[in-house]
């Protein structure tokens, strides 16, 4: 069946506005340099829900079950070393469009190359010590809002 310009703008309005979630990490730099609650704050006035939110400490095995999808690279080891340096603080967020909105808040992976008035830029130092982790699309999202929260938790 045909749609008429009027439906589809209507399906993509209701695409557009779809409430989504994701999983943000405040990694052990940004927690240990004490910038959690400016982070925080940054998070409110974006516009996110904070559905969940708890600190922890990443055993190895946690770090390396998480970044699977990095095992073999030759950073791996670094970044499971650096996740389980110290305290985390894990977030299940919900906003309209959050994966992307959340990610495009952080900033580029390599703080050195993230937009002004982005978390990496303001609060990452490396590459491998960039502050916080976004998901980055929505099956990964399931899967690491999985990796620290039961449903119930989001309910
Ligand atoms: P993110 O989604 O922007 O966090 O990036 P990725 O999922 O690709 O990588 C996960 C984490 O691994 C990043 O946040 C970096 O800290 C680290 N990482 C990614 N690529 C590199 C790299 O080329 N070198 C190093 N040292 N670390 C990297």
């Amino acid at each position: 069946m045909r749609h008429s310009g009027r439906d589809r703008r209507k399906g993509e309005e209701q695409t557009m506005n779809q409430l989504e979630r994701t999983l943000a990490i405040i990694k052990p730099d940004s927690f240990a340099g004490g910038h959690t609650g400016e982070i925080l704050a940054m998070i409110e006035a974006a516009g996110f829900r904070i559905l969940g939110m708890r600190m922890t400490r990443l055993s190895k095995a946690q770090a390396q079950g998480f970044y699977d999808v990095h095992r073999g690279k030759p950073f791996f080891a670094g970044l499971v070393e650096f996740m389980t340096e110290g305290p985390v603080v894990v977030l299940a967020l919900e906003r309209e469009n959050a994966i992307k909105a959340w990610r495009d808040l952080m900033g580029a992976t390599n703080p050195a190359g993230a937009a002004e008035g982005t978390i990496r830029k303001k609060f990452g130092t490396a590459i491998d010590r960039n502050a916080v982790h976004g998901s980055d699309a929505p099956e990964t999202a399931a899967y690491e809002l999985g990796f620290f929260f039961s449903g119930a938790d989001l309910a």
